[in-house]
């Protein structure tokens, strides 16, 4: 989201004859762009706004500024830590920079502006688009999920969508300019739901809205709030964005397992152009954490989803986040949180030790009660049967032919190149080889090694979605 934030906040900014530089010492204000999810990535962004600060003082930068998230949890506190501050703008306040700009040069203090909105979407804005080859698409904003450990409800307000009409504009606007994959993107993508939708094109497409209509939950999963009835859901968004370019790979982040229906996951299954990949949040396998955590879903209500998702799509890969050590997590609770990442195997798991966030629910009714050195053992033991599983899985696609998108030089060496593949695992590959191939092409490869978290590969020729799926027929 902060990636796909930065291009709308540039965009604006170019709309009124703003120049994004690539150089910091170019640069006459530099924002940083910020999310307050975890305690340890505002730790991080307080030390860079003390540099910028000092820099400020000391003459090497003219202006900074918070944008996001934070900028929305801590308002007067930034401003009081750091009175030199020159723009303060929320997540819902991209399109006043430029006055805040002008404010804050007429009267030479900080300009702020972090009211939430009910209705932003940023609908009209094109995002200045950082990567030639996959480009983000926000499709929905804000969660009314109040999982209760999470301020993003507080930073980002209440849930909205943006119109189907304005999302296909913007993605056919991206196809047209080149981009291999689009990746929409939402707090809770896949509780999409286009409330200007009344006309449907198709039976199929009333038949749709009509089951949506009753069951717009997947089995077993309940919500905290009344969903409001109508409109055109995540099935249908996805059914028409995929259908404008076969060759053209549709990701989606971050999903709720709660809106994965199987009408959605019968979109998935139809389109080979659709990634085979799923993230599945469960942050918790113990019914009792996972109430606590206010998620909407028990333990089996879960593994039934990943049991109609494996009926749907055979060959889907899952990842997920688990939090350790939740307010009154015992040690049976921990266990079923190991249990569950050996009953449904991750290919890629995101880990996080729980750090309490004001505002939220666990912060007025419960306590974060777990010592530091139980969850970080916890969070050891989660990592180590993640990565035991995810080697064992990884060695058997050993010998697998697999699409991959090449995305861009290893990190590692500047003779290796790396894509991702269907299920969002890093593959790396050689910069040279019998194949004639470079950034953003499709490669057809041969998995030939591995590491728990990362493939390696043998490319095989230079293809397209739809014809490595033909030959596979
Ligand atoms: S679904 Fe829960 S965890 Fe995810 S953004 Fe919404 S409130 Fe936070």
């Amino acid at each position: 989201m902060n990636v796909n934030d930065t291009e709308i906040a540039s965009s604006i900014l170019e709309q009124h004859d703003y120049e994004i530089v690539n150089d910091i010492d170019d640069a006459n204000i530099v924002f940083l762009m910020t999310c307050a999810i975890r305690e340890n990535a505002e730790n991080k962004v307080w030390a860079k706004l003390y540099d910028l600060d000092k820099a400020k003082r000391m003459g090497q930068l003219r202006k900074y500024g918070l944008l996001g998230c934070m900028a929305e949890r801590l308002k007067a506190k930034i401003v009081e830590q750091l009175p030199s501050i020159d723009v303060v703008a929320g997540p819902d306040s991209y399109r006043h920079l430029p006055k805040l700009l002008a404010i804050n040069s007429l009267h030479g203090q900080s300009a702020i502006n972090v009211l939430l909105s009910l209705d932003e979407t940023y609908a009209d804005i094109i995002p200045r688009n950082q990567s030639k080859h996959s480009a983000f698409v926000s499709i929905t904003r804000g969660c009314n999920n109040m999982c209760s450990y999470c301020i993003v409800p507080f930073t980002r307000g209440r849930e909205r969508s943006r119109s189907i009409d304005s999302i296909l504009k913007e993605v056919e606007n991206k196809i047209d300019s080149g981009v291999k994959e689009i990746i929409l993107l939402g707090q809770n993508v896949n509780s999409y739901r286009d409330y200007s939708v009344h006309n449907l094109s198709n039976d199929e497409d009333k038949n749709q809205t009509l089951n949506e209509l009753q069951s717009p939950l997947a089995d077993g999963f309940q919500t905290l709030y009344r969903s409001k009835p109508g409109g055109a859901g995540f099935d249908q968004l996805l059914r028409q964005v995929a259908g404008l370019d076969p060759n053209v790979r549709i990701r989606f982040t971050s999903p709720h397992p709660k809106d994965f229906n199987d009408s959605v996951l019968r979109v998935i299954a139809d389109h080979p152009n659709i990634a085979k990949g799923l993230h599945l949040p469960v942050q918790s396998g113990s019914n009792f954490v996972l109430e606590r955590m206010r998620r909407g879903y028990t333990r089996d209500a879960y593994l039934q989803l990943v049991k109609r998702i494996r009926h749907y799509i055979p060959n889907c890969g899952l990842s997920s986040d688990f939090i350790c050590g939740f307010c009154d997590e015992t040690d049976d609770d921990h266990r079923q949180t190991v249990d569950i990442i050996q009953n449904v195997g991750y290919y890629i798991a995101y880990i996080f030790a729980y750090s309490m966030r004001d505002k939220t629910y666990a912060y007025h009714h419960l306590n974060d009660n777990v010592p530091q050195s139980i969850k970080i053992q916890r969070l050891i033991e989660l990592n180590q049967v993640y990565r035991q599983l995810s080697t064992e899985m990884n060695r058997q696609l050993i010998g697998q032919r697999q699409l991959i998108l090449v995305e861009g030089v290893s990190k590692k060496s500047p003779q290796q190149l790396y894509g991702r593949n269907e299920a969002n695992q890093k593959v790396i590959i050689p910069k040279l080889s019998n194949v004639n191939y470079m950034i953003g092409d499709f490669l057809d490869v041969e998995i030939i090694d591995f590491t728990p978290v990362t493939l390696m590969a043998r490319p095989i020729r230079r293809t397209s979605i739809t014809e490595f799926y033909t030959s596979k027929q």
